[in-house]
């Protein structure tokens, strides 16, 4: 799985700095708004992430590409932050 970075809002690729009702725009904020699935901390932007395919509810799994790889089963996210 390759990693990607999420464009900043204002930037050629990104969102919109405004609240806007465009489709990818809301796709991006919800991306980077989502938690990290290692450090639980919002994805952001600018950064190198990587999805780890979706949840039981099919919402993206997502992580910082520099957060620790391993992924123990069992333990929740909150508990590791
Ligand atoms: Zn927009
Ligand atoms: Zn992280």
């Amino acid at each position: 799985m390759g990693c990607y970075i999420l464009p900043a809002p204002g930037t050629k690729t990104g969102p919109c700095v405004a609240p806007c009702d465009h489709k990818d725009c809301a796709e991006t904020r919800k991306l980077a708004a989502a938690p990290c699935f290692h450090c639980g901390r919002a994805i952001g932007y600018d950064v190198k992430m990587h999805f780890l395919g979706k949840d039981d509810d099919g919402n993206h799994r997502l992580a910082h590409l520099t957060c620790p790889g391993e992924v123990r089963p069992g333990v929740r996210v909150d508990a590791v932050a």
